[in-house]
């Protein structure tokens, strides 16, 4: 994957605040996926946060602004959506919703290669930053209305759409591979369920995982901006 063991911009301080946050907020909630929680241990969060967040803010268990009416998901919600798509390191991913980035870091060391989709510029640009001074090549940033997919570059092995929204957009159930899975946030503006669908030909299994709370998915097919 060319993903160096140590990021530049890591700390002894940032890594002992890791490992307390997988601990604490992963392992003993139940997180059991050995790669993801190595991905949680490697993946300097801090540097995803906007600049000024004290690092203990960066590994709180809760989400944190980044600016732009946006915020940077619960380490837990994003670790449950990664673990739920059940990922493997020949997949090629798609994200709907960058924001800082974070969660496209994540995936990006489990799988070959990810395609993350923001409808804000500038949230586009600080994650693209980000993606280059830490080495992730192999994320690619597109800015658009993400409902619509990424379709230049589908069909994807798995789909999260880190935004909630008022049902599975069409596009997005149209790009997933056979076999893929999809995970995303369904149901009213202020509290949803995460919905994992899961492809196997021209059929779509679903299940629910439960609660979550997430910021709007804004877009053709999403809700009203
Ligand atoms: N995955 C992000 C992270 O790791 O920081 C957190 C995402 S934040 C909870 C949701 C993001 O979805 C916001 O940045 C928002 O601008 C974006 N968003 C909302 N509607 C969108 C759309 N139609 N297409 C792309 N991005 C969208």
């Amino acid at each position: 994957m060319g993903i160096t063991a140590c990021f530049p911009g890591d700390t002894d301080a940032a890594r002992t605040l890791r490992e307390q946050m997988v601990m604490d907020q992963l392992e003993r909630r139940g997180v059991r996926d050995a790669r993801v929680l190595e991905a949680f241990r490697r993946l300097p969060r801090h540097l995803f946060c906007s600049e000024g967040t004290p690092i203990d803010s960066a590994y709180a268990d809760r989400p944190l602004g980044i600016g732009c009416g946006q915020t940077i998901s619960q380490p837990l919600m994003v670790a449950e959506m990664t673990v739920q798509l059940r990922l493997k390191d020949t997949d090629r991913v798609l994200e709907i919703g960058t924001g800082s980035g974070y969660q496209a870091a994540v995936l990006a060391l489990l799988v070959a290669e990810v395609h993350t989709v923001e409808r804000i510029g500038c949230l586009a640009e600080q994650a693209q930053a980000r993606f280059r001074q830490l080495g992730f090549d192999h994320v690619h940033v597109h800015v658009g209305d993400g409902t619509c997919g990424w379709p230049d570059a589908a069909p994807y092995d798995a789909i999260v759409v880190t935004a909630a929204a008022p049902d599975l957009p069409e596009p997005l159930r149209q790009q997933l591979a056979d076999g893929g899975r999809l995970a995303i946030p369904v149901g009213p503006r202020h509290v949803q369920d995460l919905v994992v669908w899961e492809r196997q030909g021209n059929a779509f299994n679903r299940h629910e995982w439960g609660g979550c709370r997430f910021v709007p998915l804004i877009g053709r097919h999403g809700w009203p901006d």
